[in-house]
């Protein structure tokens, strides 16, 4: 009750304020909205930091530590988060496990604080205008359209970390379905080829990314490094030319920066997940590089198979070659390698 009366006389100060700045010639209603939004970010910012304090997250003299230990209370401990409404700060209760000598705080995990200063709202908020450009402009369009401001290199930091988190539980994932301890449930309705075009290119880098790798250039120093990249799809009609059309949002990408090896898991993963096991032809597509090709992909069990690159060893002998609109080529097969015959035997 306390706290509706105090937001309530709050919004009636920033009524007041909003007003008076509306009367302030041209640029009055730009000014009183910012006027506005700001106050009401406050107002809720305030709002969430006195709902927070409703639990200090006591729970009990002893918690687990998550490792295996029980880890004891010592005190309040205060952390500050950025969240949608700004920075709001938490009182929260201090556990210490003198096994691990570390601490923690029970409510930061209950809140999905743990480990980060920005809320899970913020953090959703920070990856999708991280993921439409530079960092910088980032954290310029989250100030200008959220009116929360952060540094970039905040806007990095955050970012990165979500997409570690991200590509480690994707990888999981993956390692699972490869190992067909996950089995995912075929694509309905299921597409009678899959295609997957398989590549690899240099990314420019800062110096600081490429410390310790050997370069291509004069000087041996690298400036770039290789993401490899496998993009699946399907196209089961064609325009009124004949020419094959991808189907809508039927694409989904795989890149790494990680070696053959663990690409090649991925690739396979992602392969099974796509109904390569079930369609009538699963098609990959290829320059022949040596880790595209053989044997490291680890796809090959995958059957029925065409392998389309005249490059690939044992590959095949005659090809023909079919430049969609769309810029990519096709190498159509006209043998199969000798490696794939037998595999795709075993069907
Ligand atoms: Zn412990």
């Amino acid at each position: 009750m306390a706290l509706a009366q105090e937001k309530a006389a709050g919004l009636g100060r920033l009524a007041a304020e909003a007003a008076r700045v509306l009367g302030c010639g041209d640029a009055g209603m730009e000014a009183a909205e910012a006027v506005i939004r700001a106050g009401l970010l406050r107002l809720g910012g305030s709002m969430l930091e006195q709902l927070l304090a409703a639990d200090h997250g006591h729970r009990g003299p002893r918690v687990p530590c998550g490792r295996g230990h029980e880890a004891v209370f010592t005190g309040y401990r205060d952390k500050s988060s950025g969240t949608v409404l700004g920075l709001v700060t938490l009182t929260r209760a201090w556990y210490h496990c003198a096994a691990c000598g570390h601490g923690l705080a029970p409510r930061d995990a209950e809140l999905g604080l743990a480990g980060t200063s920005m809320s899970p709202g913020l953090a959703a908020m920070n990856d999708r205008a991280a993921a439409a450009g530079p960092f910088a402009r980032a954290a310029s369009l989250l100030g200008d359209l959220a009116g929360v401001r952060l540094t970039a290199k905040r806007v990095e930091r955050a970012a990165e970390s979500s997409g570690a988190a991200l590509a480690g539980a994707g990888r999981d994932r993956a390692r699972l379905i490869a190992a067909r301890k996950l089995v995912p449930l075929p694509p309905s309705p299921l597409p009678d080829k899959l295609y997957a075009v398989i590549d690899g290119t240099g990314v420019p880098m800062t110096s600081k990314e490429t410390a310790g790798r050997e370069g291509k250039g004069e000087d041996g120093r690298a400036r770039t490094r290789e993401v490899k990249l496998a993009v699946f799809f399907t196209q089961d009609k064609l325009d009124e030319d004949g020419y094959p059309v991808r189907d809508r949002d039927s694409t989904s990408v795989i890149a790494t920066f990680e070696p053959a090896s663990v690409f090649a898991g991925l690739v396979r993963a992602e392969g099974i997940r796509r109904g390569a096991d079930h369609v009538r032809q699963f098609t990959i597509i290829g320059d022949g590089a040596a880790w595209i090709c053989y044997p490291d992909l680890g796809v090959t069990d995958l059957v029925p198979v065409t392998w389309l690159s005249r490059w690939c060893p044992g590959g095949a002998g005659g090809t023909a070659v079919r430049v969609m609109r769309s810029g990519i080529v096709i190498v159509f097969a006209l043998r199969v390698s000798v490696t794939m015959t037998r595999v795709a035997r075993r069907s």
